[in-house]
């Protein structure tokens, strides 16, 4: 029997808490003192109370055109009605060629075959088979290296969390994929409290040079890395990093794959980080805001010549063999049309990068405030950092989260990060609400 036993917050609950197993949560606090969600509608969501909480982080940094959005759930209902289902393995549906093509058509020039899989963690995964598959195919089969990064996030199936560079999304499943290495995380103590992109001398990506001197060229299939570091805690590069990783990856025939799970549509204010930062990877991943969350859909876009190579030299019949049932699903698809076609109406990229200044000039504010030792910003992201309780790291940070909710306000905590993504249509008046928010929640929690 369940014997959570009653207490506040579970208003509009009539089951228990026990059965579902919660992900990358603490299920014995959230059962013993439960925050529900009920509804949500452009910036807000509501709590089974009525309680409105203004929405920071965009859900998990996903619903980029904000709550609710009619368009969206009008093709979702369409489509269900019309065509609930249809496999994508050797058949095919309209809407799953429909995105395909206008997800080519907001890569940068080059990456336009899309690979459809169902989340981030799974485009992860995809990306580094076809990167292996590429190699294979071209004839070098020793190509098996991955290189990820320390504190990199790259979901949580196996090839993303080895690549990975979270302790503790590790450290619980002992050694994983063989043959992964990790470049170092951009993080800086002497960058603190830049505002963007921070300068430096230090040629960090020139790492990548030591391990290809150290594994050889010729056993390194792939590096994958975030443009920035986000679920981390916000770890933007330093000026120049990227550009020198792409230069060391071409120089040696490695793959550079970006994982754009959080910030293709719009969140720097382009489609893509690549875009933003005017370099193009080998392969991209995306999810999250490609449906604005409302169907789980992920893809994986590469450049033609992965996908020719693959396909060319593969005898008659599939040339790749992985994919998911649902690939392409008709409602997934439907709903990234629906998406997409609102990002363009409503011009959200332009808008997040018009606000981009603003919000910037109003995360900084929350520098010299009581626990704060680093705020780092891109786009529309913000990381605010603070020093953990020596007895308890994560405590601090985690408290704050909870007041916050309680107070109308949701945010992300990542150990002792508070990382903020707010949906890209945030008004000014809602940015300075963010942060004055947090600021009162810095002096009342010790
Ligand atoms: N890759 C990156 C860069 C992410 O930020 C995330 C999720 O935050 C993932 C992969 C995993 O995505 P999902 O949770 O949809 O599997």
């Amino acid at each position: 029997p369940d014997n959570d036993g009653a207490g506040t917050g579970r208003e509009g609950l009539s089951t228990g808490l026990s059965n579902f197993w919660m992900p990358f949560t603490d299920n014995r606090g959230f059962k013993a003192e439960p925050r529900l969600l009920a509804s949500a509608e452009g910036m807000y969501y509501r709590t089974p109370e009525g309680r409105q909480v203004l929405d920071g982080t965009a859900g998990l940094w996903c619903v980029n055109a904000g709550h609710g959005r009619r368009e969206i759930v009008e093709a979702i209902g369409r489509q269900a009605a019309t065509l609930d289902f249809g496999p994508t393995f050797q058949l095919g549906h309209p809407q799953a060629f429909e995105l395909a093509e206008a997800l080519a058509a907001l890569m940068p020039a080059g990456l336009d075959r899309i690979f459809f899989t169902n989340s981030g963690s799974e485009s992860a995964d995809t990306a580094l088979k076809m990167a292996l598959a590429y190699h294979r195919a071209n004839g070098e089969s020793g190509r098996t290296r991955l290189i990820g990064r320390e504190r990199g996030y790259h979901g949580t199936n196996m090839g993303g969390t080895s690549v990975g560079g979270i302790g503790g999304n590790r450290r619980s499943f002992g050694a994983q994929v063989w043959g992964v290495d990790h470049l170092a995380a951009t993080l800086r103590p002497e960058a603190a409290f830049t505002r963007g992109q921070p300068d430096s001398n230090e040629d960090m990506a020139g790492e990548l040079e030591r391990l290809v001197a150290l594994h050889g060229p010729e056993t390194i299939a792939a590096v994958i890395v975030e443009p920035v570091a986000c679920s981390t805690g916000v770890l933007v590069p330093p000026r120049g990093y990227l550009e020198r990783l792409r230069e060391i990856t071409a120089r040696h025939g490695i793959l550079l794959i970006f994982d754009e799970v959080i910030t293709a549509f719009g969140r720097l204010g382009a489609p893509t980080a690549a875009e933003y930062f005017g370099i193009a990877p080998d392969i991209l991943t995306m999810a999250k805001g490609l449906t604005n969350a409302a169907v789980p859909m992920g893809a994986v876009a590469a450049r033609r010549f992965v996908y020719d190579r693959i396909v060319d030299a593969a005898p008659p019949g599939i040339e790749f063999f992985h994919g998911y049932t649902y690939s392409g699903h008709p409602l997934a698809a439907a709903a990234g049309l629906a998406t997409l076609s609102v990002y363009r109406q409503d011009e959200l990229f332009a808008r997040a990068a018009g606000l981009s200044s603003y919000w910037q000039q109003a995360v900084h504010r929350l520098q010299g405030a009581r626990h704060v030792v680093d705020i780092r910003n891109l786009g529309l992201i913000a990381g605010i950092e603070l020093a953990p309780r020596p007895d308890a790291p994560g405590k601090r940070a985690f408290e704050i989260f909870h007041r916050c909710f309680d107070d109308g306000l949701l945010i992300r905590v990542t150990g002792d990060i508070i990382a903020l993504s707010p949906p890209l249509i945030v008004s000014e008046a809602q940015i300075d609400e963010i942060v004055d928010r947090i600021g009162v929640m810095l002096k009342v929690v010790d």
